[in-house]
């Protein structure tokens, strides 16, 4: 098959979260077997000295001229990688983050033109196009009205939903100036956002419309979000294409996440050690951290927080489950970096307070090292998340032998199952699950981890030998897109 991934991001090269993760995991699977290419903005803080490169020159519309583009080409993996950089007035990438400025809406519509006029330019006729998330989404519309009338061959256009709070809402001037006809799109069947005002268009559903099938990244996720609760208001016109509409869990790259190789640790061990074995290497993995992150040494658990500090992660709950921590005989460890001011300004505070010196250590970062090395050191993982579409940060502390305790949403609720719920098997637990996205469902479930912690040491045995025993692999996944892909070809 020819495959070819649309996305904002991907892991090495661009990544803020998951759906970076994810692009460059299932491209390098997928590239084992298929043709795979995929299309990313040529962000300007990416480096290419060790890339043997190539140059493609192409025009792009744009409110009524046509734009130079360079598409930097490079092999990495076995996957085509093409990087555009376009070259109109404003310079849509020459910014030093991936999102966050006040034209992200005409950046990523630009750049979902520039990778069709691109691909149509390379004239290679196109099995499946994956797009990804809201950035990409507008190709489906762009394919199915011009690029297909054009010449361009697509047999079938893939969505994904990597998180649906964020949708672009946008004007209907972003549309007409690449060069659609806004509005023939302004209609609440196809595109329309429903909320006030109405003459707004949402990218994101323009991708769930036009596209053959919607993925969501796990099969809770897929049938959360057709209710109100999860939907952000696409929950109507995802019930309308429910047909379509699948769940397939997200994986990890066990090659780079591997605690019996990884290079960022310094003691190791493997699945099939034991929980004992694990929880000595761990000490040792602490021993290594305590300095560097300024915690007591100590032999108390830890339990640890990555992730990005937005509303979707809990930032209240997270800031509770540090006091119950403290007052369990715990100590905490977070690392998590934050656009939004006021959360930056709740935890900046939070690490003013001298109580918690010694025993808190909090790192304000994106730090991928750190990363690995806090999953290889901690015992615990705690995400008390108000939605997950899948959650990465829980299967890769699974793979380390970090015991999640996890509100159960989405992807959090396929992954971590109750060591105290009777319908999982005894090899099935691994972990701690609440309900309720409050704080007092959320301090009983970790103050029930630590009392397993402290009296049943054979009980939290098994969650760690049941942990790392799970397979969540990338290769997985990709097998399971693949087959869908197919099934989509073969319709
Ligand atoms: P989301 O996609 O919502 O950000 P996920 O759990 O799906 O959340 O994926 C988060 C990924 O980003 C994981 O690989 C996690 O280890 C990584 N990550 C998040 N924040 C940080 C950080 N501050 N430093 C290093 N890695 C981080």
């Amino acid at each position: 098959m020819r495959i070819v991934h649309i996305a904002a991001e991907m892991a090495p090269f661009a990544k803020v979260g998951g759906l970076g993760d994810v692009v460059g995991g299932l491209a390098k699977e997928m590239a084992k077997e298929h043709e795979v290419e995929v299309i990313l903005p040529r962000y300007s803080f990416l480096k290419f000295q060790t890339f043997s490169m190539k140059y493609q020159n192409f025009q792009c519309y744009e409110k009524g001229t046509l734009h130079e583009n360079i598409a930097l080409q490079i092999i990495y993996d076995n996957i085509n990688l093409s990087f555009i950089e376009p070259h109109n007035e404003i310079s849509y990438f020459n910014r030093s983050n991936i999102y966050g400025y006040s034209d992200d809406n005409p950046r990523f519509i630009y750049f979902s033109r520039a990778a069709l006029e691109y691909l149509l330019k390379k004239n290679n006729s196109i099995d499946i196009l994956h797009i990804h998330d809201w950035h990409t989404s507008l190709t489906a519309v762009l394919y199915k009205d011009l690029f297909q009338n054009l010449g361009l061959k697509i047999k079938k256009i893939v969505l994904n939903i990597h998180n649906i709070e964020y949708q672009g809402i946008c004007a209907k001037w972003d549309l007409d100036r690449i060069g659609l006809m806004s509005k023939k799109y302004l209609s609440s069947t196809l595109s329309q956002q429903k909320a006030f005002p109405t003459n707004k268009i949402n990218l994101l559903k323009c991708g769930i419309t036009f596209s053959d099938a919607v993925i969501a990244v796990s099969p809770t996720y897929a049938k959360e979000i057709t209710t109100k609760q999860y939907g952000y208001g696409l929950e109507r016109i995802l019930k309308e294409n429910k047909d379509k509409l699948y769940g397939i869990l997200n994986g990890i790259d066990n090659n780079i996440w591997n605690p019996q190789i990884d290079p960022n640790i310094p003691y190791h061990y493997s699945s099939n050690s034991s929980a004992e074995k694990i929880i000595e290497q761990k000490q040792k993995n602490k021993d290594h951290l305590y300095e560097m992150a300024r915690l007591n040494p100590s032999h108390k658990p830890l339990i640890c927080n990555i992730g990005r500090l937005v509303p979707q992660k809990g930032p209240a709950l997270i800031e509770q489950a540090i006091f119950t921590t403290i007052k369990n005989r715990g100590q905490f460890i977070l690392l998590g970096s934050s656009m939004i001011r006021k959360i930056k300004k709740q935890f900046s505070n939070l690490e003013k307070n001298h109580h918690l010196r010694g025993e808190v250590s909090f790192n304000f970062t994106y730090d991928e090292v750190l990363s690995h090395l806090i999953y290889a050191a901690s015992d615990f993982i705690i995400v008390p998340s108000l939605f997950e579409p899948c959650g990465l940060t829980q299967m890769l502390a699974l793979r380390y032998g970090t015991i999640p305790i996890v509100r159960k949403t989405g992807g959090l609720s396929d992954t971590v199952f109750d060591i105290d719920d009777k319908s999982f098997s005894q090899e099935k637990i691994n972990g701690f699950t609440f309900e309720r996205f409050d704080k007092d469902a959320m301090d009983k479930t970790l103050h029930r981890a630590l009392s397993y912690w402290y009296n049943e040491k054979q009980k939290i045995f098994r969650l760690i030998e049941n942990g790392v025993k799970t397979n969540h692999s990338l290769e997985k996944t990709a097998k399971e897109y693949l087959q869908l892909y197919k099934q989509l070809i073969n319709s």
